[in-house]
């Protein structure tokens, strides 16, 4: 057999590593070569060994040793597919190698001119030529691709033990608060990938019609959308209306409230963000034929969607709710409720929800109370009362505008508007000045006792929605 070539023999280190790589070992492989024959090869093994020395450079020398009987190799070259490291380095000075021809270079560890060279050391080295650059893009390939393989290999394990990791600036409901919860049996459901949650943990409820809708070809999805300090808890005597006559619900817990994640800190609730995760949200589940249910921040928030999509949207449910543009003053009501929350931040949702709805049993008052165990968890309920836009140039005011006017003069789905006639806050005289800026809204339907969480006792108002809707198809 004629000689090896150097190509010939880096082959055949390259073969070794990849008999590494398979084998979940960093790909790295080594041949010792005497006479144009190979008489040693081996693979990188230090994990299948338990032994921090069992590179392949020493496991080739040492089957080499033992080849020859002899614990100098005179005469002998070694090829490795990566630039040695420190100890390799040096077990080759003391094998006294005639030659070490290595592939890729390693910028990290390499000793033979990467990090350090130990073989242009003249005291050490008096008998080892080195070449490197052999077969270089093939051995490199390798490691790239062995390291991609591995980190994709944990983010995956990471996405299977962990699919929502939790962010340093935010908090998390501990489940066990939100057990057993009276009225409220749904399974939850949660989303991080949308952009703008940059991986927040977003809860919300989706829920499948119990009926086949008899009279529409496509089922309506009621999209529900809930106000400060609630949460999708709100819409639970609802649901089962839509539901039960053919409707999907789709419920989300807006970021701060309910089973999604609460940032730590208040200045986290902007306006634009939250919106900006509502229509991310809607297209992500890909919503159609929705009928779009508001109330409170929910209407706030939820009334500037349409206009960006409004093929999606076929009714509106309007409840207690405004759209704020900063052109009219505030309302009293709305500026005593701001005031009430700026010098009480830590104020008993679990009372406020009592005193508007004598109706409420004290668990389902205290079921208000589940996702907020401290003041830390409360830096929604803070932020959300000072958010509401108040002039022309607050933030959320322009884009309430544009929204006004989409609801004036393009808006072309049929509306149901309800209103709690005990609101002190935006009760029936708000929702008159809004009825008349919604282009085809008839006289409201006015729930007489009930506040400013209508939903309370929306089931009459759930039903009114079924009947306009499956006869408006
Ligand atoms: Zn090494």
């Amino acid at each position: 057999m004629p000689p090896l070539t150097d190509l010939q023999a880096m082959q055949q280190a390259l073969v070794q590593a990849q008999l590494a790589g398979a084998a979940g070992e960093v790909p790295v492989g080594a041949v010792v070569v005497k006479n144009g024959e190979i008489i040693a090869s081996a693979c990188n093994a230090p994990i299948a060994l338990n032994d921090p020395c069992a590179h392949a450079e020493i496991l080739a020398l040492r089957t080499a040793a033992k080849v020859l009987g002899n614990y100098r190799l005179d005469g002998c070259e070694l090829f490795v597919t990566l630039e040695p490291c420190a100890m390799c380095s040096g077990a080759m000075l003391q094998a006294r190698l005639q030659r070490v021809v290595f592939g890729a270079t390693e910028p990290k560890t390499g000793a033979a001119g990467s990090v350090l060279n130990l073989f242009a050391l003249p005291q050490l080295n008096h008998h080892t030529q080195v070449t490197g650059g052999v077969l270089a893009e093939e051995s490199a390939t390798l490691m790239a691709e062995f390291f991609q393989h591995k980190r994709a290999q944990k983010r995956m394990e990471r996405q299977e033990t962990n699919p929502h990791p939790l962010r340093d600036d935010a908090l998390r409901t501990p489940d066990a608060r939100f057990a057993d919860l009276p009225g409220y049996p749904w399974r939850p459901n949660y989303v991080s990938s949308l952009p703008s949650l940059n991986g927040l943990r977003l809860h919300y409820l989706d829920i499948a019609p119990e009926a086949p809708a008899n009279s529409s070809p496509a089922a309506i999805t009621y999209l529900c959308l809930h106000g400060n300090p609630a949460w999708s808890y709100l819409y639970r005597k609802m649901i089962p209306i839509f539901s039960q006559n053919g409707g999907r619900v789709v419920a989300p817990d807006l970021i701060g409230f309910g089973k999604s994640d609460k940032p730590k800190k208040d200045n986290a609730h902007r306006f634009e963000w939250h919106r900006q995760v509502l229509l991310e949200f809607i297209a992500h589940l890909d919503l159609r034929n929705v009928v779009l249910v508001v109330q409170d921040w929910g209407g706030l928030l939820g009334l500037t969607l349409p206009m960006v999509a409004p093929e999606r949207y076929r009714g509106l449910v309007v409840m207690n709710t405004t759209l704020a543009t900063g052109e009219t003053p505030l309302s009293p009501g709305f500026i005593g409720w701001r005031e009430m929350c700026a010098k009480n931040t830590e104020f008993d949702i679990a009372r406020l929800f009592a005193r508007g709805n004598p109706q409420m049993s004290a668990e389902e008052c205290a079921a208000y109370m589940a996702p907020f165990p401290d003041a830390g968890h409360r830096a929604a309920t803070r932020s959300f009362p000072a958010m509401v836009p108040e002039f022309a140039d607050s933030p959320g005011a322009a884009i309430s505008r544009e929204a006004q006017a989409f609801w004036s003069n393009s808006w072309s789905g049929q509306t149901l508007m309800a209103v709690g006639a005990q609101d002190p806050v935006l009760g029936f005289p708000v929702m008159q000045a809004l009825q008349q800026r919604i282009r085809g809204c008839t006289e409201p339907m006015v729930i007489a006792q009930g506040g400013h969480f209508v939903q309370e006792m929306g089931e009459p108002i759930a039903q009114a929605a079924v009947q306009l809707f499956s006869r408006s198809n």
